[in-house]
């Protein structure tokens, strides 16, 4: 049940799974942009510029029909792309830097253009 004086859990209650008080991933709630929004992942802008791909689930792996889900989802707002897989800052809940074919990391979205 959590932390007495946690919220957390009660925000994510819906669609998040596993969350963490002190994950960044877990607790990212909307202080960036965010372009998608689905039942297991959520695309947004990281906040030092940039989209990334983040699991609704604390966890550090994805099952092969999760990934395939999430470059599907990945797929409606990018049209050529990469998922690089660094994981240094929060190497315990999987998210994945979305970058374009070349590799730079300025990709901008088909929703934008
Ligand atoms: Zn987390």
């Amino acid at each position: 049940m959590g932390k007495p004086n946690s919220t957390l859990k009660n925000r994510y209650e819906d669609t998040w799974s596993n969350v963490h008080d002190d994950c960044m991933l877990c607790e990212m709630n909307k202080r960036t942009k965010w372009y998608l929004e689905t039942k297991r992942f959520v695309v947004a802008e990281k906040l030092n510029g940039g989209p990334f791909v983040v699991l609704k689930e604390h966890r550090d792996t994805l099952t092969p029909s999760e990934w395939d889900q999430m470059e599907h989802i990945v797929g409606l707002l990018f049209d050529e792309f990469e998922i690089d897989i660094r994981m240094n800052l929060v190497p315990d809940h999987w998210h994945g830097h979305i970058l374009s074919s070349d590799g730079s990391s300025s990709i901008t979205s088909l929703k934008e253009e």
